[in-house]
């Protein structure tokens, strides 16, 4: 079985390729290890190569492992926020990258006000269209909830993530990435004192599209950790 040291190294090189063919600068895309439904042994591998930036799907999940994360780790809830979970969610995390909806951006604000903290989150959008996918469908969905978080004390969004399609035709891939770009910078004509850079897309099986598109981080789960548990 390959190692995660192994898969990491083979996931720097196609990152710095995409990187390469993009134009971009390696330094301007980061590597969030999804560590959803792994091992501890992988977790801690991960750890040992260096890896500090994490991405969780599950509240409770993450309650239960969280010692697993060293002090210096930084990690995000990528998954859906329940709003009978934002208390455990606001004390925990160090961002929540999957806000849909103001109601569950101001379950998040209330109960970050209760335990004194503050985190950036990115707005998730459905760019795929399939009904399986959450995230806002629409530009005027997406600048509403912009508009509404505007005024939550606790969260600032530092910009947008989106899963793609499930498909592996480039067109379709990339399509959905440039969506999930255009709309940020539409939202940054629109409200041009947001600082919106963060773009998170790209996951195991389409990053380098979604470096091409202009990620600023992507998602890889099991082509560095292998196949999830359950
Ligand atoms: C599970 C998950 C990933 C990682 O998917 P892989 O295909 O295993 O790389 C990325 N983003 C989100 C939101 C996820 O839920």
């Amino acid at each position: 079985m390959d190692t995660v040291a192994d898969n990491l190294a083979r996931i720097r090189e196609r990152m710095d390729s995409a990187c390469v063919r993009a134009g971009r600068s390696p330094d301007d895309v980061r590597l969030m290890a999804v560590s959803k439904r792994q091992s501890p042994e992988r977790l801690a591998a991960a750890v040992a190569c260096g890896l500090r930036l994490f991405g969780e799907s599950r509240v409770q999940e993450s309650v239960q492992k969280w010692d697993l994360f060293p002090p210096d780790a930084t990690v995000h809830l990528i998954g859906h926020l329940q709003r009978n979970k934002a208390r455990d969610a606001a004390r925990m995390y160090h961002a929540v990258d999957s806000i849909d909806a103001e109601r569950t951006a101001v379950a998040l604000n209330d109960r970050l006000t209760e335990v004194d903290r503050r985190m950036p989150v990115l707005l998730e959008v459905n760019t795929s269209g399939e009904e399986s996918k959450q995230g806002v469908d629409t530009f005027d969905d997406l600048r509403r909830l912009v508009d509404a978080t505007r005024s939550l004390d606790r969260i600032t969004v530092a910009g947008l993530m989106t899963i793609g399609p499930i498909s592996s035709e480039e067109a379709r891939l990339r399509g959905a990435f440039a969506q999930l770009r255009d709309f940020r910078d539409r939202l940054v004509t629109t409200f041009p004192e947001l600082d919106l850079a963060e773009l998170s897309m790209g996951m195991s099986n389409d990053l380098e599209y979604a470096i091409l598109e202009g990620a600023t981080t992507v998602r890889v789960g099991t082509a560095l950790f292998g196949v999830r548990d359950r």
